[in-house]
This record gives structure tokens, C-alpha cells and sequence, in this order.
């Protein structure tokens, strides 16, 4: 089959690869210049190796995504970096069963029923039963209303905003079920891991056409049609859905309805790079457990990577995740600066003595908002229009977005088309 990819991202990328290994023909299809989606990377040009526009890791169990840097032979890192929050201005580390256990804002007897709800939670096999509830209904009661309003509360509510009520607790499952206490990294960055695995693509006949915008698809009885791009027997889409509806408008009502229900929240991120470390206690992710603060995380990337790697500079994220209306997406990267400034002069007086730089990025669509019994929304692969398949990220539920399941999705769309009649 002659079958062409919008997207060379880690789902289109994967798709192709897998594709290609079947015996089909494969183009894929990439706006921007290079390829990796929201995993894409820039370098500096003092810089050694690359870095992630938006921060980005692994945990150790991201099999499909480490199964694929193994089938590559891509090296990858593995390291125990460490986990903090912001808490009434001082920073604690919490990311072990002790952190947890001693954590001095709460007694002994929340902290012990804090962390038997998160086991019991982390432990139990079945998300199903868990999807008909939100997390904001239950967390409070079962781990206590003190260490939800200090702890949970202000990470739920800086994510997802005036969503918060709404987000399922299977949602939190899968966050907690997840998370691993080692982290796993490409040697190089994700921008070159991913490069490799484009050039991988290529090396085995598949063609990757970068400044490519796809504009409209349609789609006949026989053949799909990209307009000056050429017409190929099957098209997968690993566009976000309101993306897709962009380029299909001859897509029936009812099921354009049925996408646009599916909402997402963007990201405004910013690189601030210091000749100096920014945390004094050598924390890679500082969780800022304060609904008030402009910032979600301040994620310190060379408190994980070596910053040998980075000219010696010290890589500083401050991340947040807003709707894609919010000032911020508006500002420019000195400006947003300025907005953080009281926080992080706070956690570092002279941070800015030593200021190299800063760069912000944003993306409109950055992650799913997942409402309760969200498995009855969850798009299929086939959508009304012949030879046209969606794989994106509001598909890989119950887990949470990420490029191991990208990965996986890349495989599950291409055995989908190949395999089923
Ligand atoms: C702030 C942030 C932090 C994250 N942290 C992590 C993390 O720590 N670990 C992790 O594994 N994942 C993380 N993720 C999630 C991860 O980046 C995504 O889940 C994954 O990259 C999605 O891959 P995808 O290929 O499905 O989609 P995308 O990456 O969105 O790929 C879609 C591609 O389609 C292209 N495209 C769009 N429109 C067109 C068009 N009309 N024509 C042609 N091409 C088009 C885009 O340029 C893009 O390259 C994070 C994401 C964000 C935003």
C-alpha cells in the first residue's frame, strides 16, 4: 500500500517505521522543519547537545519507547534525579516513601494516611471502576482534606485550571501508577533521538517531507487525495483533533461535534539559561504547590544532564500549562520573565547576576483534558471518512500523553490499517 503520514512526531515517525518493516510504501508529511512534534529540540550553538523545547524525560517504565531506543541501538541514561515542592516558600523533597513519611507540614497520622491512599491507588491494577469519578471528589477523603489542599489541590489546579473539578480520577491514577523514581534520557536529547529514528525511516525507503503543511485532505472511495502532495491509498492523521478537523471539513457534523468535545489545555514554557545553578539544594523538578504563583514547575534539566554537555550552562524550565486565550501566550520571553521574577528571586536572590538568557515556546494544544468516563469518548482510529485514520494523543488513555505512548500508538494505527480487513 501506498500510505502517506501527516505529523513526524514520535506517533508518525513509529507508524512509518513499523509500516516500512511490513513492506509498504511510506511518506510522511511534516510542517515544521525537523521532526519531533512536542518533543522537538534546538540547540544552541555553544552547546554540545540538544535540548527539549518543552522539558521532557522518561520514567524507566516507558517499555515501548525504551524497546524502540534498544531496536535502534540509541544509548540512554538513566539517573535518579531529585523531586521537590514549593510549600509556604521553602522547597522540601518529596519523592520517596520517607520524604513523604517525614514531611514536616503534616502529622504523622496524615502523612501515614497520605501515603496508604497513594499506594493503594498506585498498586491497584484496575482504573476502570475509578474512571466514573473525579479526582477532586476523592482525593480529599481518601488521603485527607489537609494533604490534598497543600499537596494535591495546587498541582490540579495550576494544570488544569478551571477544568480542575472535572478531571477524572483515572487520570490521577495513571499520573501516580506511572511515575518512577528513576527517569531515563536520550544520550543527545530528544531532538537527536528522534532524528535517528527519522533517519532510520528513510534508510529503510520511507520518504519524510519537511516544510510540508498539509492543508486539506479528501478522501474518495478508492484513494485519499493531499492536493499538491499527491494521492496515496490510506492517510494517517496524528494531527491533535481540532487540527484534523482544520484539514477534513467535508467530515460529517455529528463527528466533528464528537472531536471538538474533546478539549485540551496549551503550554507556555520558558528556557532561562544562568552561568550559575538556580536551586541550592540540586533539585531537578520543583513542583510549585501554590495557585497563585505564575509558574507550574521550575524543572532544572542540568540538575539531570550534565551541564558539560551545555557549554557548562546551567538549563532552567519555567513551565505552565494555560488555555491557548492567556496573556502569557501573547508575551515575549523578557516579559514573562519579569512576571516570575518575585517568585524566583525568592527561591534564588542573584539568579539574575547570572542571566545568559532566556527563550520562551508555546504550543495551543499541549494536553487532553480527561473528564470522567472519558473511555466512551475516546476517538477510534477510523473516522468517517474511507482510508483516513486518526492517531493522536487523546487516544492512549487510560494513560497520560506522553512519547512513550506515542510510540505505541505509532505501532497499534499501523497494525490497525495493515491488519484488519
Ligand atoms: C510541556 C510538555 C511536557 C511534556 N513532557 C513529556 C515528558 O516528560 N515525557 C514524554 O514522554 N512526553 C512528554 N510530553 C508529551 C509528548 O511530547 C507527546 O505526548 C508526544 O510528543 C506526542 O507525539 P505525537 O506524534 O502524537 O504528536 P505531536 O508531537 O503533536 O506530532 C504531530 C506533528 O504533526 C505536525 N503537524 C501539525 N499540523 C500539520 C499539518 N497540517 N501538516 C503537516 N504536519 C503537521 C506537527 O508539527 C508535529 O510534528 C510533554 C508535552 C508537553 C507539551
Amino acid at each position: 500500500m501506498n500510505i502517506a503520514i501527516i505529523g513526524a512526531g514520535f506517533t508518525g515517525l513509529t507508524a512509518a517505521y513499523d509500516l516500512l518493516k511490513k513492506g509498504h510504501t511510506v511518506t510522511v508529511f511534516e510542517r515544521d522543519s525537523k521532526p519531533g512534534g512536542l518533543a522537538i529540540g534546538y540547540k544552541e550553538k555553544e552547546w554540545g547537545w540538544t535540548l527539549e523545547a518543552f522539558y521532557h524525560h522518561w520514567f524507566t517504565n516507558d517499555k515501548a519507547v525504551l524497546d524502540l531506543a534498544k531496536e535502534l541501538n540509541y544509548p540512554v541514561i538513566i539517573k535518579r534525579p531529585k523531586t521537590s515542592s514549593l510549600i509556604d516558600n521553602e522547597i522540601f523533597q518529596l519523592d520517596s516513601p520517607t520524604t513523604i513519611l517525614t514531611f514536616p507540614k503534616l502529622s504523622l497520622f496524615e502523612r501515614i494516611r497520605m501515603a496508604g491512599a497513594l499506594a493503594l491507588l498506585r498498586y491497584n491494577p484496575y482504573w476502570k471502576p475509578l474512571e466514573k469519578y473525579t479526582a477532586a471528589s476523592i482525593l480529599p477523603k481518601a488521603m485527607g482534606e489537609k494533604p490534598y489542599r497543600i499537596l494535591w489541590e495546587p498541582l490540579l489546579r495550576n494544570k488544569f485550571g478551571s477544568f480542575t473539578p472535572d478531571i477524572s480520577l483515572a487520570w490521577f491514577w495513571a499520573r501516580v501508577t506511572k511515575r518512577t523514581p528513576s527517569l531515563a534520557y536520550p544520550e543527545g536529547g530528544f531532538l537527536r533521538f528522534v532524528e535517528a529514528l527519522a533517519h532510520t525511516v528513510e534508510k529503510n525507503g520511507g520518504k519524510i517531507i519537511y516544510n510540508a503543511d498539509i492543508e486539506q485532505l479528501t478522501s474518495g472511495d478508492e484513494k485519499v487525495d493531499l492536493g499538491k502532495h499527491g494521492t496515496f491509498d490510506k492517510v494517517i492523521v496524528t494531527l491533535p483533533s481540532f487540527a484534523f478537523l482544520k484539514i477534513a471539513p467535508s467530515l460529517p457534523d455529528d463527528y466533528k461535534k464528537s472531536l471538538i468535545k474533546l478539549q485540551g489545555i496549551g503550554a507556555v514554557v520558558v528556557v532561562m539559561r544562568l552561568k550559575e545553578p538556580f536551586f541550592a539544594d540540586n533539585t531537578y523538578w520543583l513542583n510549585v504547590c501554590d495557585t497563585k504563583a505564575p509558574v507550574l514547575a521550575i524543572v532544572e534539566h542540568t540538575n539531570f544532564m550534565d551541564k558539560k554537555h551545555y557549554n557548562n550552562e546551567h538549563l532552567i524550565y519555567l513551565g505552565n500549562y494555560l488555555p491557548k486565550e492567556h496573556k502569557y501566550f501573547s508575551l515575549t520571553a523578557e516579559e514573562l520573565l519579569k512576571e516570575f521574577d518575585p517568585l524566583l528571586s525568592k527561591i534564588n536572590p542573584t539568579y539574575k547576576k547570572s542571566l545568559i538568557g532566556v527563550t520562551k515556546f508555546s504550543v495551543p494544544f499541549a494536553q487532553p483534558i480527561i473528564p470522567i468516563n472519558y473511555s466512551k469518548d475516546v476517538p477510534s482510529f477510523d473516522t468517517p471518512l474511507p482510508n483516513v485514520y486518526l492517531a493522536n494523543m487523546q487516544q492512549v488513555y487510560p494513560w497520560d500523553r506522553g512519547t512513550n505512548y506515542a510510540v505505541e500508538l505509532g505501532e497499534k494505527i499501523s497494525h490497525h490499517i495493515t491488519e484488519t480487513p
